[in-house]
């Protein structure tokens, strides 16, 4: 194992250990590099989505309008875009178009994990049903509503070992397809999540410790039942997928807003990574579309920059967070994970740009000055990504990124897209706390 201490610079280490924001870049990667070689087929999520539309439109209310069509939409900000700007500094005038990409009012979950937990329950529940014989392969999918199947369905258990949006998540969607749903939460997950859980009817189990002791109780739990099926955060492919069909939306909706990508028209994408799989499918999915036009950046608590050493030990054992003496503490709850993912790490020290680190205190204030400049209300944890242009355009690390590729006499003409990735479901009286802390009280 290489030691992350010694694979970081001591100026890196220095800074990480204090917690002091900063923009690592990522020594392994190659904006060439699309990750062609790699199995996951991001189509076939995107196929079962549409398979599955008019079953979602049946089920869940939300998502009628739509026609069962999952999808968010993607806001240009230019308030935010001016308040944030450095006036006079590298970047002024030149800093592109902002959007940003909704994720956080997604339908039914409220956050960027309804992309992965409808791809997972739904695999599941077509595949529990094409079993039993309940369904054929070209069967339409709306059956799976009917009686028969239904009740099937809801002999089977659907677990998730979660820090709240996930379990949040999981719990909804599972729910709605007919499973019973259990969802294993660390003691620090916050209790107005628990509280709209078990208002639903859902089961939720409260595990002593962090996130990573909540998803390990999970998974020892349903290992010897055939009955209970655990959603794994840090190892499904069914959620990566699910979050990598997202590439095919943000397409389609840059496309409407005339906004080309190209070797003229760079994008680059803000991501907030707790785990690493919403932002690493995510990643992936756009790297497939977009090859070398895509530059995919992640958002990490300074506190849990658990991508970041993953990446820079290299990637022969697991790494946390604690190995360089952090200690995983953040209000960020989406965002608090001490491990990286090891699906979305390998994959990531290839096809992610590199990381920059937020504080809580910013995210904070971040959130407050979107609510302020545009009217549009997220959690903390959604707002990580909102200075990675500004990272990009105004550090030394970020400007030798796009010197290294060649970016600088295109980033006038290129689009950024921050990934706001939860809080619709975040209840009035946490938001007033939300916007007080921003405001510094
Ligand atoms: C889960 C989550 C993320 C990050 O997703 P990971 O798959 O854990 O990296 C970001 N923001 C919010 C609000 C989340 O709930």
């Amino acid at each position: 194992m290489m030691d992350p201490q010694e694979a970081l610079d001591p100026e890196t280490l220095r800074d990480l250990r204090e917690k002091r924001p900063l923009l690592w870049l990522s020594p392994s990667h190659d904006p060439a590099d699309e990750g062609r070689d790699l199995l996951l087929d991001p189509s076939a999520a995107h196929a079962r989505f549409e398979r599955c539309a008019g079953l979602l439109a049946r089920l869940f209310p939300e998502l009628e309008a739509s026609g069962g069509r999952l999808s968010s939409p993607l806001s240009p900000i230019p308030g935010l875009q001016r308040k944030l700007s450095p006036a006079g500094g590298p970047g002024a005038g030149s800093e592109g178009v902002w959007f940003l990409k909704r994720d956080d009012i997604l339908p039914v979950a409220g956050s960027v994990k309804a992309r992965g937990g409808f791809h997972e329950a739904l695999a599941l529940a077509e595949r529990l049903a094409l079993e039993a014989g309940l369904l054929d392969a070209r069967g339409d999918r709306a059956r799976l509503a009917e009686p028969p199947i239904r009740e099937h369905l809801g002999r089977h258990t659907l677990s998730v070992g979660s820090t709240g949006n996930l379990g949040l998540a999981i719990g909804l969607i599972g729910a709605g397809l007919g499973f019973h749903a259990a969802v294993h939460m660390s003691s620090d997950a916050k209790a107005w999540k628990k509280d709209r859980l078990r208002g639903r009817g859902i089961t939720v189990v409260e595990h002593a410790g962090d996130y990573a002791a909540a998803v390990a109780s999970g998974r020892a739990a349903a290992l010897d039942d055939p009955l209970i099926h655990f959603v794994d955060d840090e190892r499904s492919e069914a959620l990566f997928l699910g979050y990598a069909a997202a590439a095919r939306e943000l397409l389609d909706q840059l496309r409407a807003a005339r906004r080309p990508v190209d070797a003229a028209h760079p994008l680059f994408v803000h991501l907030p990574c707790g785990v690493g799989g919403a932002p690493g499918g995510i990643t992936y999915g756009l790297k497939r579309l977009l090859g070398p036009h895509v530059h995919c950046f992640f958002a990490e608590p300074t506190a849990s920059p658990c991508m970041l050493v993953q990446v820079a030990a290299g990637l022969q054992a697991p790494v946390s967070v604690h190995d360089i003496g952090l200690d995983n503490r953040t209000e960020a709850d989406g965002l608090a994970v001490g491990l990286a993912s090891p699906l979305a790490a390998p994959i990531m020290s290839r096809l992610m740009a590199g990381v920059f680190t937020v504080d809580d205190d910013t995210l904070y204030r971040d959130a407050l000055a979107l609510e302020r400049a545009e009217g549009i209300s997220i959690e903390p944890s959604a707002a990580a990504g909102l200075r990675g242009p500004l990272w990009l355009l105004g550090s030394p690390h970020g400007r030798r990124y796009l010197q290294r590729h060649g970016l600088v006499p295109a980033i006038a003409d290129a689009t950024h897209v921050i990934w706001s990735t939860g809080g619709a479901l975040v209840p009035e009286d946490i938001r007033a706390l939300f916007r007080a802390r921003g405001a510094g009280g």
